[in-house]
């Protein structure tokens, strides 16, 4: 079986999908592996490396010839895949929801794209969850980002010149990301509050030494939500939402949003107004920044100032800690591979709760049901 691993044509995109560790691990599953020049070098990975870790190196664009699997950060064009085996595997992040043409494209080229996002979660899956590996990273940057770009400390510190106050952080949104948000803020000496609309979050918000700050005249969603998944909610929910958020949010110095709804727009959780009540040199980082913002005026890479408030987000935060995401990002795919290896067959075979969950196609053609569905 011969899996390639390519270089990342988006631009920015400095994470690689296999690291020497995983290289090493899945030649000795019985894989041929080949890596296309220079594939880690954004993410501190030299070619010597991965030769010492017995892959071969092609020279760019031909490492998908004759392959029978492609990994991938994100999604290939379809037309950088006409040398791949008929039914190559595509695994990455493929964007099923934004990128309709170019999944076409990997059903007219004949190959099986399974999309990474898709991944169910299920206990036996977690491992291969590179949504939580890469927000769990995202939430960590987006502290320390917004810490760099704020013109004070996050901690107390009582000095002979006089005491300076901790920073009020608050986390909205707490996934993955936002987990990780208010343990970086608290690990800083942060003061941290954080909110969200499912209401098994408040358990672990004070779990991690933060204050729960929730709407309580309308009823969010109870417990996890479905796969620890948000849906969009109601206007008295939102309007709410909005009083809760005004009346707290003068009183924050940091703002970390991290709210997704998945296959939606990020839900607008700040408006312009809100951000004029906040002290001047406030900084907000919003992670959804790529998916719409959850924050009114906020552009992905652009640090855009409102009333004396800096509001950042980056167009793709687990690519500014590249080797630490491609690490996990790597041995997502390596537990995916070798979960399902066929040692008979000699490659992996899927079973239906999960090939079903994350293949976008098959046989020249779309076959997820939620993109079936959403086309008609
Ligand atoms: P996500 O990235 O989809 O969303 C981030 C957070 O934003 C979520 O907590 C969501 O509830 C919240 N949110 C959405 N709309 C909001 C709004 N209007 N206001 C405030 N908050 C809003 O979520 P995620 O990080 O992928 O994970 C969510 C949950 O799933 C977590 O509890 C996590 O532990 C769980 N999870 C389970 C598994 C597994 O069992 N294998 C794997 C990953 C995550």
């Amino acid at each position: 079986l011969r899996i390639a691993v390519i270089k990342e044509s988006v631009a920015g995109e400095n994470r690689v999908a296999a690291t020497p560790e995983t290289v090493r691990k899945l030649i000795a599953l019985g894989a041929q592996l080949v890596v296309e020049e220079g594939a880690g070098a954004a993410a501190s990975v030299s070619d010597a490396a991965y030769v010492e870790a017995g892959a071969a190196i092609a020279p760019q664009g031909q490492a998908v010839q004759d392959a029978d699997v492609v990994l991938s950060v994100r999604g290939p064009e379809p037309a950088a895949l006409a040398n791949a085996r008929p039914g190559a595997w595509v695994v990455a992040l493929l964007e099923p929801y934004g990128q309709r043409d170019r999944i076409e494209g990997y059903a007219t080229a004949g190959v099986e794209a399974l999309a990474m996002e898709f991944m169910p979660r299920i206990t036996r899956a977690q491992s291969m969850d590179v949504l939580s590996s890469q927000s769990n990273l995202a939430g960590y940057k987006a502290v320390l980002a917004a810490a760099d770009a704020y013109g004070r400390a996050f901690p107390m510190m009582m000095t002979a010149a006089g005491t300076i106050t901790a920073a009020r952080v608050f986390v909205m949104g707490v996934g993955v990301a936002g987990l990780q948000a208010i343990a970086t803020a608290r690990r800083l000496g942060a003061q941290v509050s954080a909110t969200d609309v499912r209401s098994a979050t408040k358990e672990q918000i004070q779990s991690l030494g933060a204050k729960p700050v929730f709407v309580e005249s309308v009823t969010g969603i109870e417990g996890e939500g479905t796969g620890g998944y948000a849906t969009e909610m109601s206007e008295d929910y939102q309007k709410a939402q909005a009083e809760l958020v005004s009346a707290h949010i003068a009183k924050q110095d940091i703002v970390i949003t991290t709210a997704l709804i998945p296959g939606r727009a990020a839900p607008r959780l700040i408006a312009d107004a809100q951000i004029a009540t906040m002290r001047a040199g406030s900084v907000i980082f919003d992670l959804a920044a790529p998916q719409g913002g959850n924050v009114e005026g906020s552009v992905p890479d652009q640090v855009v100032e409102r009333h004396g408030v800096k509001i950042i987000g980056y167009a793709n935060t687990p690519a500014h800690l590249a080797a630490d995401a491609s690490a996990l990002y790597a041995r997502n795919l390596y537990n995916f591979l070798s979960a399902f290896w066929d040692k008979e067959a000699g490659k992996p075979v899927l079973d239906d709760e999960i090939g079903n969950a994350v293949r976008l196609t098959q046989g020249g053609k779309v076959v997820h049901p939620q993109l079936l569905a959403q086309a008609g």
